[in-house]
C-alpha cells in the first residue's frame, strides 16, 4: 500500500514520518503524475488558500478530486480539512477547494484568544482518548446526512467527520506521539 501525501505547502513532513514509522510506504504529491500508484491520500494542515492556490498550480485540483470521487480514501487535517469541506465559512470568496466531502468548515473558528491549544478528544473509533493540538483549527458543520459525526469538544463542536472512504480532523494528529489515527486512516 502507497499513501500520498500532499506536499505542496504546510505540515506534510510530519505525515510521512508517522506513516513510515507505522511501516506505510510514502510518497509526496506535487504533481498529477505523482498519483499513479497511490492508494490513499492524506492532504495536511497549512494554509488552505495557498495549498488550494498551488493544486489549481499544479493542475491537481480535477484529478484530485476524481480520485476522491472515484473512492480513494483520503484524510485531510485542519486546511486539509477545510479544502475536503462543501463549504468554506469565512474562507476567502475566490479559494479554490475540492469540495468533496458533505459538511461545512469554519476557518479559524477558534479566534485569536486560542489561536492555538490541546484537547484531549474521545473519538469512534479509538479505544481512550486521543491528546492532540488545534492550530488557527477550524471548526466542522452541518454534516450531510451521509457524514459522521466521529468527535466533538465538550461544547459540543465538530472536530472529526468521516464519510465512507473520506476523513477530517480540524487538529493534527500529525504533531504527537500517537499513530491511533494514522492507522485508523489506514483501515478505510
Ligand atoms: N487556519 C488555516 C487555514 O484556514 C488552517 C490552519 C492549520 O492547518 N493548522 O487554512
Amino acid at each position: 500500500m502507497t499513501v500520498g501525501v500532499l506536499a505542496l505547502q504546510g505540515a506534510f513532513v510530519e505525515h510521512e514520518a508517522m506513516l513510515r514509522s507505522i511501516g506505510v510506504d510514502v510518497r509526496q504529491i506535487r504533481l498529477p503524475r505523482d498519483l499513479t500508484g497511490v492508494d490513499r491520500l492524506i492532504i495536511p494542515g497549512g494554509e488552505s488558500t495557498t495549498i488550494g492556490k498551488l493544486m489549481v498550480m499544479y493542475d491537481l485540483l480535477v484529478p484530485l478530486r476524481e480520485r476522491i470521487a472515484a473512492g480513494m480514501p483520503t484524510w485531510g487535517t485542519c486546511a486539509g480539512a477545510i479544502l475536503m469541506s462543501r463549504r468554506i465559512l469565512d474562507g476567502r470568496p475566490d479559494q479554490p477547494a475540492l469540495q468533496v466531502m458533505d459538511i461545512e468548515s469554519r476557518r479559524n473558528a477558534f479566534g485569536s484568544q486560542l489561536d492555538s491549544f490541546e484537547a484531549d478528544i474521545d473519538m469512534i473509533g479509538l479505544d481512550a482518548p486521543f491528546h492532540t493540538v488545534f492550530i488557527r483549527a477550524p471548526i466542522l458543520q452541518n454534516p450531510g446526512p451521509a457524514c459522521h459525526v466521529l468527535a466533538s469538544l465538550a461544547d459540543g463542536r465538530i472536530v472529526a467527520a468521516r464519510e465512507q472512504h473520506m476523513l477530517a480532523t480540524s487538529f493534527h494528529p500529525e504533531l504527537t506521539s500517537d499513530d491511533r489515527i494514522h492507522r485508523y486512516f489506514l483501515t478505510l
